[in-house]
């Protein structure tokens, strides 16, 4: 190098702390799958957050899985408080990177790592897919006499979203040791929200609006098959009723509901449950 300036470090996996939220009733049904596909490829970077212990799973497959102790109940209260466990353990980690996803969520690891190694981890960066095509509006309560109405954007928790190491030390005033907590109860928002509250309404920093990370919120099927690989997150739902899943070929829908291993094997064909390629 002529010009003697260092060239960037480059970002790799380990700089990343990828929070997963699930519940105790979902480790079967929807954590096994996780663990067999990507988590497999980020063991060490992958933290599991829960509400109840499983030492037959954390032996079996060696996850960092983290009891909260907080509510296995689908309440704001019991959801901000695995937020809360999350952020904390993230600022431990020393980490450059905060990703959430969801139990429904793959996350397709080499794009996550192309997407963040385009921003620095000490600037202000907060990553995700909005919701709504528009703000959101919450009422802070400011004292018993009176409240003040403040718009923001959100990134949706079902799709997954990142944020900077140096953005989130910013947010340590609202969001460490249990303030994320008294937080949402001020504005009354689920743990999403109030993470897009503290970001844009409090600190001032935009969401950069993102659309490779995907809920199944969104209708799947319309995902062209030949950009799914390129997407950061992907997800899955309504099996009960009309199927919204990745149209993406592989196993048949009845060995693989979700398509997650039919995209697993494509981003990793050497995974011993793949089909073998053909010789030739
Ligand atoms: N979840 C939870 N506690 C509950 C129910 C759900 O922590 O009592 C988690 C779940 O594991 C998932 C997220 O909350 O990571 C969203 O749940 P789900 O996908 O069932 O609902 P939706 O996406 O429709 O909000
Ligand atoms: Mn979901």
């Amino acid at each position: 190098l002529s010009g003697g300036s260092r060239p960037l470090d480059k970002l790799e996996l380990k700089d990343i702390f990828i929070a997963v939220k699930t519940t105790r009733k979902y480790h079967k049904s929807r954590l096994e799958l996780l663990i067999q596909t990507w988590v497999s490829r980020a063991k060490e970077q992958t933290f599991i957050f829960t509400d109840g212990d499983d030492k037959d799973l954390q032996q079996r497959t060696g996850v960092n899985l983290i009891n909260t102790n907080c509510s296995a109940a689908h309440t704001r209260q019991a959801l901000c408080c695995k937020m809360s466990v999350e952020y904390d353990k993230f600022i431990e980690s020393q980490r450059k990177w905060f990703c959430h996803v969801d139990d429904d969520n793959y996350v397709i690891l080499p794009s996550l790592l192309r997407l963040l190694s385009s921003y620095h981890p000490s600037q202000d960066v907060y990553l995700g897919r909005p919701s709504l095509d528009h703000t959101i509006e919450a009422a802070e309560r400011v004292k018993s006499d009176g409240s003040v109405s403040v718009k923001f954007w959100f990134a949706t928790g079902g799709a997954g979203f990142c944020i900077s190491r140096g953005l989130a030390l910013k947010m340590s005033p609202w969001a460490s040791l249990g303030n994320f907590i008294s937080t949402a109860e001020k504005i009354r928002l689920p743990d999403d929200c109030t993470i897009g509250y503290i970001i844009e309404a409090l600190l001032e920093v935009r969401l950069t609006h993102t659309h490779l990370f995907h809920s199944h919120l969104e209708n799947l099927q319309k995902l062209p098959v030949d950009t799914a690989l390129d997407q950061v997150t992907l997800s899955y739902g309504g099996f009960e009723n009309r199927r919204n899943v990745v149209g993406i070929g592989g196993f048949s829908l009845s060995e693989d509901p979700t398509r997650f291993m039919s995209v697993h094997c494509l981003l990793y064909p050497d995974t011993e449950w793949c089909p073998k390629a053909q010789a030739g």
